[in-house]
This record gives C-alpha cells, sequence and structure tokens, in this order.
C-alpha cells in the first residue's frame, strides 16, 4: 500500500501541537486577572470586553470574594448569578469567566481587617493564582498566550516566566502616578520619599513630569513609615513591571502626553483610557457590590444641574469627624444633593455615622442610598457637581459626564488625581486643604461656590472642554483607538516570535 503524502500519525502530531502552542492562526488568548477591590474590577471588565471586542479569547478571573459579593448584589437577576459574563457571551464575546480564591474566607471582612487582606494578597494569593493558571494552560483552546494582570500585583512576571505566557499589566490609574512609583528610586535619591511634612520644594526631575509638590504625591510616596504591608507590595509590584512585555493604562494621551512619551523609553506604555462600558450605560456584566438604589425618579424632580452627587468610591474610609463637618457643612447650604454613603463608609462597626436628625433636616433636598449605578447618576441632567475622593475611575466618569468636581482627597492616588483636577486642568476647587482638616464653614462655602450658576460656569466649561479630549481619543484614528491597535500589533508580533522560538525548540 502506498504511504499518504501526510501519514495520519503526523497529521495528528501537528494538530496536536498546533492546539498547545500558540499558533498566528489562533486568536491571542489571555488570562486576564482583576485586582479584588472594586476600582480595579471595574475597569478590567471593560478591558475585557474591549479586547474580546479586538478578536482576544479573554478568561477573566475574580476573586471568589469579588465573585460571591457581586453576585449576591445582583440576585434579583438570576441569570448573572453564576457567571457575570453570560450576557456578553450571549452577544458573541468569547469571554470565559472563573474565579480564584485571595487566600482568606469568602465571609472575612476585608474592609474592617484590610491589613490582614492586603497580607493575603501579598503572601498567600500567588499560590492559587499558579494553581489555577496552570489548570487554565493546560485544558485551554486555543492555547492561553498571554497573562494581563492589575500592576498592583507582586506575582505577574513570575507567574507568566513559569507558563511562557506574556507578561501585560494593566495600570487603573494615571500615567503621571504611574511614573512617580517607577522612578521612586530618584524620590530617595533626591530626599523626597517618606519625606511628609518636611521637604517643601517641588519634585523636578522625574523624566517628563514637570514638576510636583511632595504633598501631591501618592500617599504612600509621603508617608514615614514605610514598613506596611501596602509599602512592601507597593514595591515588589514595581519591581515585577520592569518585566513587563506591554503595559496598558486607563488614561489618555492627549491629557498627559509628556508623562507618557518619558515612560515609553522604558516600558511599552499604551494609553487605551478612557475605558468605560460600551455606549457609558450601565454595563450587562453586574460589578456592583452593594444592592443599586434607583435614584431616577428622586433626579427627575429636581431642577437641571442642582444637585451635588457625593461618593467617596468603594474602598476608602472617611474619618468620623470629617464627614460630620461635611454633613453640617450640608446644612449650611442649600444645596439639593444625593449621598452615596457605604454601609462601611466610616467602618463597618459604625453603619449609621450621620448626626442625630440630619435626614430629617434635609428632607426633600437630600437622598442618601448605600450604593447606586455611578454612571447612569451622572449623566441625569439634575447632576451639577460631584463631591468626590478623586478615585480615578470616578475622574474620569465625571469628565465624560461633564460635571465639574469638589475635591476631598483621603489616600493613595487620590491625592495627585486631585492635583490634575484641581491645579492643571481646572476642572474642579477643593473642598478645603487638601492635606489638613475640613470644617464646615469651608464645606459650605466651596459647595456653593461650585454649585452657583455664575461662580461655578469657569469649572463647566473647563470639564466641556476635557470631555472633548476624551471623545477624540476614542474615535475612529483617536489616539487611544490608534494605540489600542498598536498594542494588538505588537502582541501578536511577540506572540508569533515565541511561537516561530518554540518550533525551532523543537517543542
Ligand atoms: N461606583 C458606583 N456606585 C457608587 C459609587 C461608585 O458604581 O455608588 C463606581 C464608580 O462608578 C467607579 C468605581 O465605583 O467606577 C469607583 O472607582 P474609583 O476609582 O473612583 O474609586 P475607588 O473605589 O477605587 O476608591
Amino acid at each position: 500500500m502506498r504511504e499518504r503524502p501526510f501519514p495520519l500519525s503526523s497529521i495528528i502530531k501537528n494538530f496536536t501541537e498546533s492546539m498547545a502552542f500558540p499558533n498566528p492562526q489562533h486568536p491571542p488568548h489571555a488570562i486576564l486577572i482583576a485586582y479584588p477591590t472594586l476600582g480595579h474590577v471595574i475597569p478590567s471588565v471593560h478591558l475585557a470586553i474591549k479586547l474580546a471586542s479586538c478578536g482576544f479569547v479573554i478568561t477573566f478571573v475574580n476573586t471568589q470574594s469579588i465573585h460571591h459579593q457581586t453576585s449576591k448584589a445582583a440576585s434579583n437577576s438570576s441569570h448573572h448569578k453564576d457567571d457575570l459574563f453570560a450576557a456578553v457571551r450571549d452577544s458573541g464575546l468569547d469571554i470565559r469567566y472563573t474565579t480564584v480564591s485571595d487566600g482568606l474566607p469568602v465571609a472575612f471582612d476585608r474592609s474592617l481587617h484590610h491589613e490582614e487582606f492586603m497580607q493575603s494578597l501579598l503572601h498567600v494569593f500567588s499560590a492559587h493564582v499558579e494553581e489555577l493558571v496552570a489548570k487554565i494552560v493546560k485544558e485551554s483552546v486555543p492555547p492561553v498566550t498571554c497573562l494581563i494582570a492589575d500592576t498592583f500585583f507582586v506575582w505577574p512576571s513570575m507567574i507568566a516566566k513559569k507558563f511562557d505566557l506574556l507578561h501585560v499589566s494593566f495600570w487603573t490609574e494615571p500615567a503621571l502616578v504611574f511614573s512617580l512609583y517607577y522612578h521612586m528610586d530618584l524620590l530617595r535619591k533626591n530626599g523626597h520619599f517618606a519625606c511628609q511634612d518636611t521637604r517643601k520644594d517641588s519634585v523636578d526631575y522625574i523624566p517628563g513630569v514637570k514638576a510636583i509638590h511632595p504633598k501631591d504625591m501618592m500617599s504612600y510616596l509621603q508617608e514615614k513609615d514605610i514598613s506596611t504591608v501596602c509599602h512592601q507590595i507597593i514595591f515588589k509590584a514595581f519591581k515585577e513591571i520592569r518585566s513587563a512585555d506591554f503595559v496598558l493604562c486607563n488614561s489618555i494621551q492627549e491629557l498627559e502626553p509628556h508623562t507618557i512619551s518619558a515612560l515609553q523609553a522604558h516600558v511599552p506604555f499604551f494609553a487605551v483610557g478612557p475605558i468605560f462600558p460600551s455606549g457609558f450605560i450601565k454595563s450587562t456584566v453586574p460589578t456592583s457590590l452593594w444592592l443599586e438604589s434607583d435614584c431616577t425618579q428622586w433626579l427627575d424632580s429636581k431642577p437641571h444641574a442642582s444637585v451635588l452627587y457625593i461618593s467617596f468610591g468603594s474602598t476608602v474610609h472617611v474619618a468620623k469627624s470629617d464627614l460630620l463637618e461635611i454633613a453640617n457643612g450640608l446644612l449650611l447650604t442649600h444645596v439639593n444633593f444625593l449621598w452615596v454613603l457605604r454601609p462601611d463608609v466610616v467602618s463597618s462597626e459604625d453603619q449609621h455615622p450621620l448626626p442625630d436628625g440630619f435626614e430629617e433636616a434635609v428632607r426633600g433636598r437630600g437622598m442618601i442610598i448605600p450604593w447606586c449605578s455611578q454612571i447612569e447618576v451622572l449623566t441625569h441632567p439634575a447632576i451639577g457637581g460631584f463631591l468626590s475622593h478623586c478615585g480615578w475611575n470616578s475622574t474620569l466618569e465625571s469628565i465624560w459626564s461633564e460635571v465639574p468636581l469638589l475635591c476631598f482627597p483621603l489616600l493613595t492616588d487620590q491625592f495627585t488625581n486631585r492635583k490634575l483636577v484641581v491645579d492643571d486642568w481646572r476642572i474642579g476647587i477643593n473642598l478645603g486643604d487638601p492635606c489638613g482638616m475640613i470644617s464646615k464653614e469651608e464645606v459650605s462655602k466651596n459647595i456653593n461656590r461650585l454649585m452657583d450658576e455664575k461662580s461655578g460656569a469657569e469649572f463647566k466649561s473647563a470639564v466641556r472642554e476635557m470631555k472633548k479630549i476624551l471623545e477624540n481619543a476614542l474615535m475612529t484614528n483617536g489616539s487611544s483607538v490608534k494605540n489600542m491597535e498598536y498594542f494588538v500589533r505588537d502582541l501578536k508580533t511577540k506572540i508569533f516570535a515565541s511561537h516561530a522560538k518554540n518550533m525551532c525548540n523543537g517543542h
């Protein structure tokens, strides 16, 4: 019998090889692991959808704790309960979904015991991730080609190397913040590291950063005690980043042109923001950790731009004394307000921190809720200002909704984001001295200043201009669209190169 031109054994061998190794014909398959706090999960979910729309296969990984809280909050739509991406998959995107333990029991109160939570992310989480990645890599078709992990994780380069994956780091904050962490060694050398209250001169030697006052740097760079677990995480994470193949950043080239081009000399850094749910409407992938209150009817009853929206994000705590000054400051105004007070905003052990009688005193003009769909609220025409802790997602969402900000930074990058908002872009004002105590008198004065039609007009028009920059970045040929294309092109080139190397090595 004549031998077939391609013996069966060789066909099977080639087929098996082509399934097991990255092949230029396969779509890139990325495991995307979201950092387990909401301000990181939300943009990670929308990055996953963006990449899947560009032809990627994504395996999205949430921690069991985030999954549990999200599915509980979304419990009225049973469709989503176990698979948060079910709705987008129905629309044709290949996003698979799974969970991993962060090392602590699901019921553990991570808000109350933040230190233990961070310890677990630093020391325990990587073992669980490694086990899961091994399983996904072994079972997946098409084969996994890259690992997309939040920059604050301490293990991505180790895991990427172990499984021969490309390492894509996802940075959810401004490029300025990335740059300050990246050049921490320069701050140390110049005595600006951990120099809270002792150095008043500006930092003017970070590549691509014109000048920044030490008090505008992230709290972790200012604090004198650098032995905390958060510091250990940051130090390790910014060592890891040096071997990343790519960094994707939720910022916009035109907002931070010099900082971004200076960074590009060190790392393949792609600004692909703003990363929002498609159409800037409530996402079909549930992301809220608490039940959302529907405020539409109440907002519908209020005049145009008359309501101050107040929220301090998903994670940080507010000192009770500050919360009381804000409440008493609101009492001194006649402004309408919608206030998101998370049950743990002061502490999960103090769930009713407002002064006695406050809710009765503001009845009709003030609404207090535990959580909402922020993008739905911000885009309501009744909203005229946003009293915010300056989380980066909130800042971008406020700009997109053309709502000027009243800034009350509390921790981490929020101080640096405030500087961008107030000093550089002039799309908002400070609630009080960003580094000092706030008083009810200045709270009421600044609320009135932002919400008054005349005195607030300059911030409104500045934020409208800034929105145009964001919009342009997302248009065909806009910078973020182009940067995403360049990223996909370069990633595929690297995958191809690694495929060729594997073939040469006889794998
Ligand atoms: N958010 C929300 N509902 C709320 C408060 C916040 O959906 O009641 C969302 C908000 O839209 C944003 C995220 O939670 O996307 C908070 O992220 P940010 O970076 O502003 O702050 P963080 O929570 O990380 O401190």
